[in-house]
């Protein structure tokens, strides 16, 4: 079929990975798959190569570049071992637009390079912009960069035909997660299972962990300060339960103009592969007439510190946030294996944090080796805090 988009995903394995598949999949007439990457999921990635008949795949995992279900690839299919060569193949002419579904700093020089080299990326990977917003935010050219995390895709519209410079505030929503109203001692004795039982999203482990931390909604206010230019303390994060209203911008007159919809990832991955259409929705529609109420509340940061922490590094800006973001990354990963507390992720993060000389951000060599130098730190307190 002519005149398609031809769309790459990388991550296509992950949480938003599959459902972007899927709204390629309803949208077969306008979108055409022709690259794929997984990390380690290499049988999936298999399936979904022969299913979409990509003349490429990518394995960012080269540990799983050689795995035997490969040789299932529709023929003619090469691979692209290591993320570097991934990178290389989004490049290509033929690829118009990239989705960046990957997890975690691993993210960051996709992003970094994409937008460099003038590619549109759909940008899922939320913790690129919060590592790199300030090497890579001067690079973009208007419409370059279409935020799929569903927040900042509600406030990109809301700002559709505005001037973001008439911005009062911008109302960043959040679910407040399944430990909502609890009180810190309840949070340290917290379990993986009651942590993943997220209350409106399903999502990949670790961004549902981060969601029960409150992290993911202080990464969103650093992804939004660089997203749209904003100051953080024009960031106001604001617990709304329901999940129906993705945020909300409020104007200098007053005026506020919200994003509703289903709470459905589809749907702003969709938004940014149609961009300026808009398609048939691939979820259900809302039924407003069945809400008996949407709620408001304002965040608890005593009990849910990574917000604070998050918030502080926003306020420090230059490498802080690079540290904040892979330092969690450690903590949430050594939650999820049993080796520390639910409220030890904070306390790593804040120490880590603590132990770093801030300086602004000059280059992604540089950034790489924060990154680094963060997961050693915070490795090393997770162990002293086992012994
Ligand atoms: P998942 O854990 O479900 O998927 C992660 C994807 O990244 C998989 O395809 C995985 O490959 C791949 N991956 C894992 N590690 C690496 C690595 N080191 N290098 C390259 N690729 C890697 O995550 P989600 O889909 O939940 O989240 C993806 C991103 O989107 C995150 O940044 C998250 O914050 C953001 N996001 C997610 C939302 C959601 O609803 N899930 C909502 C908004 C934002 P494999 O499986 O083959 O190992
Ligand atoms: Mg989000």
């Amino acid at each position: 079929m002519e005149g398609r988009k031809r769309v790459a995903v990388l991550g296509c394995t992950g949480s938003v990975g599959t459902q972007t598949l899927d709204v390629c999949r309803q949208h077969a007439d306008r979108l055409d798959v022709v690259f794929l990457s997984a990390h380690s999921r290499t049988a999936e990635l298999t399936a979904y190569a022969r299913e979409f008949e990509v003349a490429r795949v990518g394995v960012t995992d080269p540990a799983h570049a050689g795995d035997p279900v490969l040789s299932e690839l529709p023929a003619g299919c090469g691979v692209a071992a290591g993320m570097d060569a991934a990178i290389d193949a989004c490049l290509a002419p033929e690829v118009d637009i990239v989705v960046i579904a990957v997890v975690g700093a691993a993210g960051l020089t996709a992003c970094y390079r994409l937008i460099k080299a003038g590619k549109t990326v759909a940008l899922a990977n939320k913790e690129s912009l919060v590592v790199g917003g300030d090497l890579i935010m001067p690079l973009v050219r208007p419409g370059q960069l279409l935020p799929v995390d569903s927040e900042h895709s509600a406030i990109f519209q809301c700002y559709l035909g505005e001037r973001a410079s008439e911005t009062h505030l911008i109302w960043l929503t959040c679910s407040g997660g399944p430990f909502f109203e609890r009180g810190r001692a309840e949070l340290a004795s917290a379990t993986v299972r009651d942590a993943l039982a997220h209350p409106t999203w399903n999502m990949g482990a670790k961004i549902t962990i981060d969601s029960a931390t409150l992290m993911n909604k202080g990464l969103e206010r650093i992804e939004a300060m660089h997203l749209f230019q904003v100051d953080v303390d024009r960031i106001r994060v604001l617990i709304h339960r329901q999940s129906k209203i993705h945020s909300m911008v409020e104007y200098a007159d007053g005026s506020v103009i919200a994003h509703l919809g289903a709470s459905d990832m589809r749907i702003p991955a969709q938004y940014a592969l149609s961009y300026p259409e808009r398609w048939e929705t691939p979820a259900p529609r809302v039924d407003f007439r069945t809400l008996s109420a949407l709620t408001f509340d304002a965040p608890d940061m005593e009990t849910f510190r990574c917000l604070a922490l998050a918030e502080e590094a926003a306020r420090v800006r230059g490498t802080m946030p690079c540290v904040l973001n892979a330092a969690n990354e450690v903590a949430v990963g050594a939650f999820l294996d049993g080796r520390l507390t639910f409220t030890g992720i904070d306390e790593v993060v804040e120490t880590v944090m603590d132990a770093h000389q801030v300086a602004p951000v000059d280059s992604l060599e540089q950034l790489i080796d924060i990154d680094g130098w963060a997961r050693g730190r915070a490795s090393a307190a997770i162990a002293s805090r086992s012994r």
